[in-house]
């Protein structure tokens, strides 16, 4: 073993996920299949992976108390989503094991702190300025516009507190909206297609990642992931490149997806590769990985459990063709009844169903 080699927590360790959703599920599942133990820390009663593991802290994220309770229960602490208060992740980390650690996470937390943590990568992302002011915004319209999108910086998730604006006059509208929030207002990328590349580092370093799935957004919600993407290999791998070398500079534990812009060069430039812009990375198991589940013999969630126990990574090579489809609100009823040969379905169990809540996904091999 060499000096850096660090620990791998044995078989039958407690791994303590917090948020109790679909993917938290998913982990908490994954989690067992590795002999692995689960205990899952949530405020919602109701949360679906507390189904499928007994051991669960139902507390507010900043309820100190159950935060101890928590890391002394388990060997390594984990996340399903990174909107957590920064103050909690702080604490954690001072008296437990946290992968990922508070540094991707503070950076993924926040629009602006992740474009520049970007920046400073020299990777390319949209154009774009801080917003905490109607002056601010007034300037920042006129360097960027005419079409542009007003974000809040902070806890924006399926399109969530985010406007496409076109001119100053809708700006400001959007301003209104927003402003008690801290805002980014970005370019409008005329893409012509988004993809996402979804990677794994243990802690020993090795990495290993998934094919880019090409995805389509349905009112700013995941609808569906198709892959292969319809990307050339030089696109897909300088798409795995970037995400790599995110992965590297963040010294980055678990699974963490990248998600791309792809629009044409400029017809001037020198260089007619397509261009690749980076819209956002997410420190956790994402959406548009889920494909994996059907597509490859080590999928994204026993990926995750793999690395931040830093156990030798699995193949991420891809078996089959597969399109990944999110089932939005109303449409899980009836879901069970129509499945057909093929399609691997995923129910995440529910209690209710809302507008634009994503209540299962189907992974459909195509070929
Ligand atoms: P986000 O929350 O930033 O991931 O945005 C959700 C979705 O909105 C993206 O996946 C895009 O489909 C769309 N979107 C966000 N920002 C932009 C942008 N600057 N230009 C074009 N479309 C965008």
């Amino acid at each position: 073993m060499s000096e850096k080699t660090q620990k791998m927590l044995p078989i039958g360790s407690t791994i303590g996920i917090i948020g109790g959703g679909q993917l938290g599920r998913m982990l908490a599942l994954s989690a067992a299949q590795l002999g692995m133990k689960t205990i899952i820390f949530c405020p919602d009663e109701n949360s679906p992976a507390f189904d499928v593991t007994p051991n669960k802290i139902i507390a507010p994220y900043d309820d100190e108390n159950a935060l101890t309770k928590f890391a002394n229960s388990c060997d390594i602490i984990t996340f399903e989503f990174e909107n957590l208060p920064a103050k909690s992740i702080k604490f954690l980390e001072s008296i437990s094991s946290v992968s990922p650690d508070s540094r991707a996470l503070f950076i993924s937390q926040d629009r602006i702190k992740e474009k520049e943590f970007l920046l400073r990568s020299d990777i390319n992302i949209a154009s774009f300025a801080p917003v905490n002011s109607i002056e601010d915004l007034e300037k920042a319209y006129l360097k960027i516009g005419p079409k542009a999108v007003l974000k809040t910086t902070r806890m924006g998730y399926d399109g969530k507190g985010q406007r496409i604006v076109s001119s100053l006059e809708m700006a400001k509208q959007a301003y209104e909206e927003l402003k008690n929030s801290e805002l980014v207002l970005e370019k409008f990328i005329p893409f012509e297609r988004e993809i996402s590349v979804v990677i794994a580092r243990n802690k020993d370093g090795q990495v290993r990642d998934f094919e880019p799935a090409e995805n389509i957004h349905e009112n700013h919600i995941l609808k569906t992931s198709t892959i292969p993407a319809n990307i050339d290999n030089i696109t897909a791998k300088r798409a795995s490149r970037i995400a790599q070398q995110i992965v590297g500079s963040l010294n980055y534990v678990g699974v963490l997806g990248v998600e791309f812009f792809i629009t044409s060069a400029d017809p001037k430039s020198a260089d007619q590769n397509p261009i690749l812009l980076v819209n956002e990375i997410a420190p956790r198991v994402h959406n548009s990985g889920h494909w994996t589940q059907a597509g490859c013999i080590t999928d994204q969630f026993e990926q995750h459990i793999r690395a931040i126990c830093n156990w030798p990574l699995g193949d991420p090579t891809r078996y089959c063709d597969v399109v990944m489809e999110n089932l939005i609100g109303d449409e899980i009823i009836d879901a069970h009844k129509n499945l057909k040969s093929g399609v691997q379905p995923h129910f995440y169990g529910k209690k209710q169903i809302r507008e634009g809540r994503k209540m299962a996904h189907l992974n459909i091999v195509t070929k």
